[in-house]
């Protein structure tokens, strides 16, 4: 045996040793945090599919909530959106198919895969979870909506590692600002954010629920079944005797639509506010605090009030940052300074589910 190798042995062996008491901590510290982690998830999860089943929610579960390195136990991007019909994953960093393990997330159920841009802290982990589905036989349908280059790259890695995935892959490339995905009661629109190359936001909207019409009034008043479509969008009825029905007489209000904007990795850009309106829940990227707002612009991205400016001018409900920067150990200061600026400020937390 080299005397090298004994040596490197033997040093790993009494620092072995010496941290054991150190490590013991560490794992009770992360056992504590697990279940500390799993309970909140299975309590946000809950809550989640009984508003579900109302069809009442859009719900963010956040894999990842590190920048570009994994670090501090923090995971590089990656969400998964539910609503009551879709599961949609977006951004997919390194590690997110571990973390759909994690938190229960089941991939088979995803059909429509959003990625942001190609910095690989936000696709690192497409191939293996594309091949994992195939691995897995499945056979429906799945979508992609990316910059161009990344139909290239997964082609390539397919075709050099020999596999053939057993169901139809379709990408759909961005280029243009606007809806990129529309069903009966749901609308993706894509729009773009200000990185240091082509970066894309999205934001997820159910489509306006009609008022619901109560159907024995409507026939006591004697409105024709042809004036319903009008009832539905808040009409009232005017009689052949020309007396008024008022619409609340014969519907019941509708749920309002709700709304999520994912912004991606991004510099300050106001231009944003204009797109994302109004929604109830906003993720915006903060990989910094307040005082690095320098390094921030030169590497075109965001720090925590910069993020709060954009969710207060963009009349948000509440706001979601994340995007840690692994410089970062802990991350209290984050939310206490985003609240400074926008009082609905919460830290991204991974396994946490955030409902709109
Ligand atoms: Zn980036």
């Amino acid at each position: 045996m080299k005397p090298g190798i004994l040596c490197k042995w033997k040093r790993l062996k009494e620092s072995y040793f010496e941290k054991a008491a150190d490590q013991f901590f560490f794992i009770e510290k992360c056992i504590v945090n697990c279940c500390w982690l799993y309970d909140l998830q299975v309590r946000n999860k809950k809550e989640t599919l009984n508003e579900n089943k109302k069809g009442k929610v859009i719900a963010v579960t956040i894999l990842g909530n590190n920048s570009a390195l994994p670090a501090h136990n923090r995971h590089p991007t990656s969400q998964i959106i539910q609503t009551d019909e879709h599961t949609f994953l977006v951004d997919c960093g390194e590690g997110t198919q571990m973390q759909m393990n994690v938190y229960k997330i089941r991939r088979s159920k995803i059909n429509h895969i959003f990625i942001s841009h190609l910095h690989g802290d936000h696709y690192f982990g497409l191939i293996g979870l594309l091949t994992s589905l195939g691995l897995n036989n499945r056979l429906n349908d799945l979508h992609v909506y990316a910059p161009a280059e990344l139909e290239t790259i997964i082609q390539l890695q397919l075709d050099a590692s020999g596999s053939l995935l057993p169901y139809s892959l379709y990408f759909h490339v961005l280029e243009n600002e606007g809806i990129i995905f529309e069903d009966h009661k749901f609308v993706v629109e894509c729009f773009q954010v200000n990185h240091r190359i082509s970066c894309w936001g999205f934001k997820f909207m159910e489509k306006k629920n009609l008022r619901k019409i109560n159907i024995n009034q409507a026939q006591k008043c004697n409105i024709p079944t042809s004036f319903y479509e009008k009832l539905h969008g808040g009409y009232d009825y005017i009689n052949p005797q020309n007396e008024v029905i008022k619409n609340d007489l014969v519907t019941t209000p509708h749920v309002p639509a709700k709304s999520y904007a994912y912004c991606a990795d991004t510099a300050y850009f106001e231009i944003i506010c204009e797109k994302i309106k109004g929604v109830d829940l906003i993720y915006h990227e903060a990989t910094y605090l307040d005082d690095l707002q320098k390094k921030a612009m030169s590497r075109f991205h965001s720090t925590t009030k910069q993020a709060a400016l954009i969710a207060q001018k963009s009349g948000a409900k509440r706001l979601i940052i994340g995007h840690f920067s692994s410089m970062y150990n802990t991350l209290e200061n984050f939310k206490e300074e985003a609240c400074e600026v926008f009082e609905n400020s919460e830290i991204a937390e991974e396994g946490v589910c955030y409902l709109a």
